[in-house]
């Protein structure tokens, strides 16, 4: 988890920021005119002093007027053009954090999204990117103004008198340490902090998804309540924060409070001797008010970074997670779609799912997988697909592992109708094509197939009209429908098929059945199948029990057999038929 500060900022460096270097080099000079006016004021004020008001040469009033007022001018230009190219630097290099993020994280594993909830994901692409996004202006401020200021500010004390100078820097050594102290508390309050706003937006996901459960469980209050002691705990955290961050800038004003006394005491005393002019002794003070805000904001930059860090850290965690499913190099298809799985075992972190299974699925022909819930059936089709990879043993289709294929042409072998599909806030046009041009033609027919049309047409807009948040504008068999639509579009050649249970009626299932047979046709198709009709109508029957085959064959002979199978149907599918 931890990386050292200077190898996240070389990192952070070679990925995002080298590209603005210029427009960054740019603002920085300008950063640096910006600086170097406030010595070059606290300087006019000798003449202002020796000059104008001890020399009585009102003549000169004007001349270091026009100087000061032009001083001024410098400043006003100069800042907008910085704060213009930084908000520019910042955004640009935010906005790019969050799309590779999110690039990125859509292509890691069903590994990784086990253990990363949606909430803490999202969280991780906006607010730590947000946290990151500031640090560059702080820095570049920092670097550039403030740091000149105060180089140019201490060469004109120095200039003046460096015995002064060296009075007012007396303190200075007192701030190291805390300084210190502050920056490791800070770094590590505010790691906690944003697994914190993880855990708050994982549960503002779940609370707003399962919106309906919390309130038909009335569990508002608990839900509430949890809630509350996640904010509580990120507010006292960033309260803490926010103090011991002021912490440092706080001792600066002590620090530089004894270098005013200190040069007061001794420079005061030269004035009134007539050792030094009253201009020396007002432009060496101005010039170190002029310091005193720079050297709050660079205070209070190192606590700046560490929150900056904190974040940083998070993100190169995800950018250094890797996929473990990785792709083939075999682009081409397959040259049938036979699939074979041959003793394959594979596992959930160390929770054993799949216990051996070995069987085939013919080209052309539907294979029907049975079994308790649990079995690990709907395991066989993410392992088909590449979500996960087995432990050992080994899965083909058309005789070439499936780790040899490369991926996206392994996945266009498939079209996947789950029970339950997921909907995208978008159009039903939208929700079928996914975004892939389609021809009328084929759009029409997918239609039609899938019994789309014959609900679409009684939208008011048709299929212009909007799934809504995760498809629920449509009933559970309406969305198993545009799920169909979607896979005869994508007219892959193998059919997975989680048949639906209970969430329709009978005659929407009459329609969603209608139209699974239809897409079915002379496709290989394996079926997870809950209804009685699609079993007797499959060519084979593989039954799965504890992630093993116990049976395996058609209808009649495995009901002749009376095994396992022939339980199944009593007890499974008894009371359906
Ligand atoms: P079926 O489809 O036969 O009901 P599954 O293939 O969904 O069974 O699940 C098989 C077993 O694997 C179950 O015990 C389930 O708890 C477990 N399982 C499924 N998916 C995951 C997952 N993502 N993480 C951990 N365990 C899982």
């Amino acid at each position: 988890m931890s990386q050292p500060t200077n190898a996240l900022f070389s990192r952070i460096w070679a990925d995002y920021l080298k590209p603005h270097s210029a427009v960054m080099a740019v603002a920085f000079t300008f950063m640096v005119i910006e600086g170097s006016t406030l010595a070059a004021l606290s300087w006019m004020l000798k003449p202002l002093f020796d000059r104008v008001f001890v020399g009585g040469d009102t003549g000169a009033i004007w001349w270091v007027g026009g100087a000061i007022f032009s001083l001024f001018l410098i400043r006003a230009f100069t800042s907008v053009i910085n704060r213009t190219l930084l908000a520019r630097v910042s955004q640009a290099v935010a906005a790019r954090m969050q799309t590779d993020l999110l690039g990125h994280i859509m292509r890691l594993d069903a590994q990784f999204f086990q253990t990363n909830p949606p909430g803490a994901l999202l969280e991780r692409i906006q607010g730590d990117t947000m946290a990151v996004q500031d640090i560059w202006r702080v820095f570049i401020t920092g670097a550039g103004r403030d740091i000149v200021s105060l180089i140019a500010l201490f060469a004109v004390a120095l200039a003046i008198d460096p015995r002064w100078t060296a009075i007012a820097l007396v303190g200075a050594p007192l701030l190291i340490l805390p300084t210190l102290l502050v920056q490791r508390y800070i770094r590590r309050k505010m790691r906690d902090t944003r697994v914190r706003a993880s855990d708050r937006a994982t549960r503002i996901d779940e609370v707003l998804h399962g919106i309906q459960t919390v309130r038909l469980n009335r569990i508002e209050d608990y839900q509430q309540a949890r809630f509350a002691a996640i904010v509580d705990k990120i507010r006292d955290s960033e309260t803490r924060i926010a103090g011991i961050g002021a912490v440092v800038p706080a001792l600066i004003d002590v620090v530089t409070g004894l270098g005013f006394v200190g040069v007061l005491w001794l420079g005061g005393a030269e004035v009134t001797a007539g050792e030094r002019t009253v201009g020396d002794f007002m432009a060496f003070f101005t010039a170190l008010s002029l310091a005193f805000q720079p050297l709050r904001r660079l205070g209070a930059l190192a606590g700046s970074w560490q929150i900056a860090a904190a974040s940083l850290e998070r993100i190169y965690g995800i950018f250094d997670t890797r996929a473990t499913v990785l792709s083939g190099a075999r682009a081409e298809a397959p040259d049938s779609t036979e699939i074979r799985l041959d003793d394959v075992h594979l596992s959930y972190g160390d929770h054993p799912v799949l216990n051996g299974l070995s069987f085939t699925a013919e080209p052309g022909q539907t294979t029907a997988l049975v079994g308790p819930s649990g079995a690990g059936k709907s395991t066989v089709f993410n392992l088909l697909t590449r979500m996960i990879d087995p432990r050992s043993g080994q899965v083909t289709l058309g005789g070439v592992d499936l780790r040899d294929y490369d991926l996206a042409t392994l996945r266009d072998q498939f079209s996947v109708v789950s029970q339950e599909p997921a909907l995208f806030d978008e159009t039903l046009r939208d929700n079928i094509t996914l975004g892939n041009p389609a021809e009328p033609e084929a759009l029409a027919r997918a239609l039609r197939t899938a019994h789309v049309s014959d609900f679409a047409e009684r939208l008011p807009h048709g299929l212009a009209s909007r799934a809504g948040p995760r498809g629920s504008a449509l009933s559970g068999g309406q969305r198993q429908r545009i799920a169909i639509a979607r896979a005869v579009l994508r007219d892959a050649p193998i059919l997975l098929l989680d048949e639906a249970t209970s969430a329709l009626d009978a005659a929407s299932e009459r329609l969603v059945q209608a139209a699974l047979d239809d897409l079915s046709q002379d496709r290989t198709t394996l079926v997870i199948a809950h209804r009685l009709s699609t079993v007797r109508a499959a060519d084979k029957i593989v039954v799965i029990e504890a992630g093993r085959v116990a049976e395996q064959g058609s209808h009649d002979q495995l009901m002749a057999k009376d095994g396992a199978y022939a339980a199944l149907v009593r007890l499974q599918f008894g009371a359906r038929e």
